[in-house]
């Protein structure tokens, strides 16, 4: 029969489950690793792979940069980026509200590379620019940070990181905020993503990625001297795969969640509770900050300072207790308790992660700011019916007895 196989051509991207890839000449690995590997061709997958070269453009795309570098993890990704940027002594600057993980990151890094780092809370442009000094290397900063969904002006400290005599690297983990902020339209030199978040959208598989100009993520990309691919943390085909076909609905995902956040954050506000999110309060959200894509949204997270630890474990306890009947997806609990967002489902959780690595003394601790004792953070999910899980939500709310819950009627349409 010989190979029969007619060629298929199928109107998604092949999964490319191959570690290596055959190349048109026995001289091409020597020139590879010498001149670095054009666009489109493969040799092996820590360099890159076609799922991988498939998601980089989307997420150049989305992005509004030139290229991108896909690593197993969001903390992949930070790591490879302030590897390759530093070096012995150096000075960076940081936000002072960032993901737990990240604070661990940096702290470990600063220790090991004895760095010298100046935490600024980004709200005080005075301090950021005091704290940004001609010798800085990197600032690094959330578009909304996490857990505490405040809000960076990345135009404002562009313009100090790039002010006359300084040319510090502007990176900005946009992870809450894909499709909502464009940090390199407003001047952030890389962008940084867990995957794993929106992105993914599903909560089954992990990914980071960096996104910036060319000849950054070609410098950090070559096959022999690039230190993302001799960090070797590289994202899966597979996972790059299904990644690049879930971009399809990253859209619709990102605006359900942020209109179902915002929706929340109205009715905790109402009732009286201390709610962070970005539309709610323009101290929270500079002029014009989130409106960079012309799209008026916060992002699907929200926080909440419960008065006490107890309210906080309370609220989540509650929320995980109350099932609620789709009318599509069956049975299930309001929320969960998780960590993590961007999903289909609502996390809840205390935000007890940043305190953690405030309090652990395995590397010398940095002054972050602290994250008070009764936080919560509402992931919102973007599937279920909204109608009935407003009416649960508010159920739940009612039911606490905490102060401003009392105030909550739940047959109240919002
Ligand atoms: N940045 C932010 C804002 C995050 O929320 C997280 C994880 O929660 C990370 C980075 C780290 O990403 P990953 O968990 O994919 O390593």
């Amino acid at each position: 029969m010989g190979n029969m196989v007619k060629k298929v051509t199928g109107v998604n991207t092949p999964i490319y489950p191959s570690s290596t890839f055959m190349v048109s000449g026995a001289r091409k690995p020597t020139e590879y690793f010498t001149q670095g590997i054009p666009d489109g061709e493969f040799l092996y997958q820590r360099f890159g792979h076609p799922n991988y070269k498939d998601l980089c453009v989307r997420l150049a795309c989305m992005e509004c940069g030139e290229d991108a570098l896909l690593f197993a993890s969001g903390m992949a990704a930070t790591f490879a980026l302030f590897f390759a940027t530093l070096s012995i002594g150096d000075h960076i600057v940081v936000s002072s509200r960032i993901y737990g993980g990240t604070r661990g990151q940096i702290a470990m890094l600063a220790h090991k590379l004895r760095l010298k780092v100046s935490i600024v809370d980004i709200a005080d442009l005075d301090a950021v620019s005091r704290a940004c000094t001609k010798k800085t290397k990197v600032f690094f900063a959330e578009s909304v940070s996490n857990p505490e969904v405040t809000v960076a002006d990345v135009a404002s400290i562009d313009r100090i990181c790039h002010s006359k005599g300084k040319n510090i690297l502007l990176v900005i983990d946009n992870t809450f905020t894909p499709l909502i902020v464009r940090p390199l339209t407003f001047g952030a030199d890389v962008v940084m993503h867990s995957l794993t978040k929106y992105v993914n959208g599903r909560s089954d598989a992990m990914g980071g990625a960096l996104v910036g100009k060319r000849s950054f993520i070609d410098t950090l990309r070559h096959p022999a001297l690039g230190e993302a691919p001799l960090i070797g943390g590289v994202l899966d085909p597979k996972v790059a795969q299904e990644m690049a076909e879930r971009f399809y609905q990253i859209e619709d995902r990102v605006e359900k969640a942020s209109e179902r956040a915002f929706q929340l954050a109205q009715i905790l506000k109402r009732a009286g509770f201390s709610v962070h999110y970005p539309m709610l309060s323009l101290d929270r959200c500079p002029a014009g900050v989130l409106c960079g894509t012309g799209k008026e949204q916060g992002g699907g997270v929200l926080s909440v300072a419960f008065p006490t630890e107890v309210d906080g474990v309370r609220f989540v306890e509650a929320m995980a207790a109350e099932m609620f009947d789709d009318p599509l997806l069956g049975p299930w609990s309001l929320a969960y308790p998780a960590v993590s967002l961007g999903s289909a489902h609502t996390y809840v959780w205390c935000t007890t992660e940043a305190r953690v690595q405030g309090e652990m003394k395995k590397w010398p601790p940095l002054p972050f700011a602290s994250v008070p004792n009764g936080f919560v953070r509402i992931a919102v999910g973007d599937a279920r019916d909204q109608a009935v899980f407003l009416l649960r939500f508010k159920k739940v709310l009612k039911g606490l007895g905490i102060p401003g819950s009392s105030l909550i009627d739940p047959m109240v349409q919002s």
